[in-house]
């Protein structure tokens, strides 16, 4: 058969560059020694998995550390997938987590384009190549067949794919050939393996160690009908001509890897280094499983935007993930930023990483304890400014006032500082109070309304703002005596049946009555901060 001829039928493109030109456009980068080239290529689906910041993270600290480059590729070249503003979510999301790319999609750089479905003629460059060196050959078979094909397969457990009998169209005569296209039936590109299965590699992985792969006898599709080329084939012509050293992707890609091989090899590529990332999981029940994109809301990167956790809490948290040794590093060195930590690729875990929501709550609390209360207030009324309800988003216009109320509730400047909450949505609940008319009730109040009433009365008839801590405890204890309540704790445990209670459920009441809740920092503090007039009118409307 004359190939070149069937090559130039099958991709009659006349504007395709010879291919040793793109050798010459993407030369090799000039970098030091040990310098590595990793990227991330997202493909544009409008979801960013907690698993796509996983792998990121590991990149671009394996990229920096070591003086290379750190790219971002857009992977869309499945149309069906494509969202409208999938790729400003995809922005959106590195800039939040502070994940730093040198070059890519819509930076720029001397290796793109960076978006897949611009490099159309390079794919289709190489794919002349194959079909010319009988590496290639065109499939017309329909979906129909296929489908046919697979149910076969699976009812006598055969392995699935276009292999051996199963590959129709692989040895289709000219003629044949030539009549499909004058019929102008679709057709894809496939690649004509020659590779046997049978025969295993030991393959070194850098994150697995050594595994065994088996060789790639798949007759994968390389260019789909529309002429955009599959993931596979873009992969091995993308990480070659952008020359990425180390590829750190998901350990869903490991079954593609002798498909990747093999097409490396029949491209004339050396292949680049691999190392498959293990996947994050929960655990449900007794078992283990996937964080799931369609379960778990916690699998997606806009839960931790919305709920405002600090980026940088979310990417400490992944390190301990990825890297085992991280966890003590971090002990050793409280405050230091992760991007001090020397990651390395060979304490990347070989299989699944448990995600601990908790853990993250807890790295997230810490950050917290450690920012002062003007910090917090800049980082939640950014979040705010996006996230929160217009009630919510008033809480920031008076800085000092919302200040105030952060310093307390975060315990700011004292030994031990409260670790109340880990997100921006759980610290505008604690907020809450200081805010509207009247508190949300939260909890109820354990004592009677008559006595309720007068407890409130007396403490009101005594309370000055201008009281010291001391002073105001006072009388508490007051309204406490004067309302049958134990005003010393001593006097109360040797008798508590001569009382209706104690100074302690005294100041429970007001600290209902002001807050709506039982648990709250400082009373005294809290009544200051919201100035005597709000102070009065609450406790008023709560003895009613
Ligand atoms: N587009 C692929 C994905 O989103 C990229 C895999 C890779 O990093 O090579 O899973």
């Amino acid at each position: 058969m004359d190939l070149k001829k069937l090559a130039d039928a099958l991709i009659p493109d006349n504007d395709l560059m010879p291919l040793e030109e793109y050798e010459k456009i993407y030369p090799p980068r000039d970098l030091e020694k040990g310098a590595e080239v990793t990227r991330i290529a997202p493909s544009p689906t409008g979801f960013m998995h907690l698993g796509n910041l996983f792998v990121a993270l590991a990149n671009e600290r394996i990229a920096h550390q070591s003086g290379g480059v750190f790219y971002l590729r857009i992977e869309d070249t499945d149309d069906k997938r494509k969202v409208e503003g999938a790729v400003e979510v995809i922005h959106k999301s590195l800039r939040y987590f502070g994940v730093n790319f040198d070059e890519g999609a819509d930076k720029g750089g001397n290796y793109g384009p960076y978006y897949q479905r611009r490099r159309a003629k390079i794919y289709r460059a190489f794919a002349k190549d194959l079909i010319c060196r009988g590496l290639a050959y065109p499939c017309f078979c329909g979906e129909e067949e296929l489908e046919k094909t697979r149910a076969y397969q699976t009812e006598h457990k055969l392995l699935p794919g276009y292999y051996g009998e199963f590959a129709r169209c692989r040895n289709l005569s000219e003629e044949e050939i030539y009549e499909n296209l004058k019929r102008k039936k679709p057709f894809v590109i496939r690649l004509k393996s020659q590779g046997n299965a049978e025969i295993k590699h030991t393959f070194k992985d850098e994150i697995k160690g050594e595994i065994t792969v088996p060789e790639n006898d798949q007759d994968v599709v390389i260019l789909k009908s529309d002429g955009i080329p599959t993931y596979h084939f873009a992969h091995a012509i993308d990480d070659h001509f952008m020359r990425t050293t180390l590829v750190i992707r998901g350990e869903e890609w490991l079954s593609s890897l002798p498909v990747h091989i093999e097409l490396f090899k029949a491209l004339g590529f050396p292949l680049p280094r691999y190392g498959h990332n293990c996947s994050l999981q929960k655990t449900e029940g007794e078992n283990r499983r996937k964080l799931s994109k369609r379960k778990d809301p916690e699998a997606s990167l806009n839960f931790y935007r919305e709920q405002g956790y600090p980026p940088v809490a979310v990417n400490t948290y992944l390190m301990t993930l990825l890297n085992s040794n991280f966890e003590e590093w971090a002990l050793k060195n409280p405050g230091a930023p992760y991007t001090d930590f020397k990651f390395s690729v060979g304490k990347m875990g070989k299989s699944g990483a448990l995600f601990d929501v908790a853990k993250l709550n807890d790295i997230s609390k810490t950050y917290f304890a450690g920012i002062s209360e003007k910090q917090a207030y800049t980082f939640l009324k950014t979040w705010a400014d996006e996230f929160a309800s217009a009630e919510e988003k008033e809480y920031f216009a008076n800085e000092e006032y919302a200040e105030k109320v952060l310093a307390l509730i975060m315990g700011a400047g004292s030994k031990k500082r409260r670790k109340d909450f880990a997100c921006a949505a759980q610290a505008v609940k604690l907020m809450s109070y200081f805010y509207g008319e009247t508190p949300e009730a939260i909890d109820a109040q354990r004592f009677d309304g008559d006595t309720l009433k007068n407890v409130i009365n007396s403490f009101m008839r005594t309370y000055d703002e201008k009281d010291d801590c001391s002073a105001w405890f006072e009388k508490v204890k007051q309204a406490a005596a004067e309302n049958g309540f134990a005003a010393d704790m001593k006097a109360y445990k040797a008798a508590p049946e001569n009382y209706k209670g104690n100074v302690s459920d005294v100041a429970e009441m007001l600290r209902i009555a002001l807050t709506g809740r039982a648990n709250t920092p400082d009373l005294w503090t809290i009544m200051q901060i919201l100035g005597r007039e709000k102070t009065m009118r609450r406790l008023t409307a709560a003895a009613k």
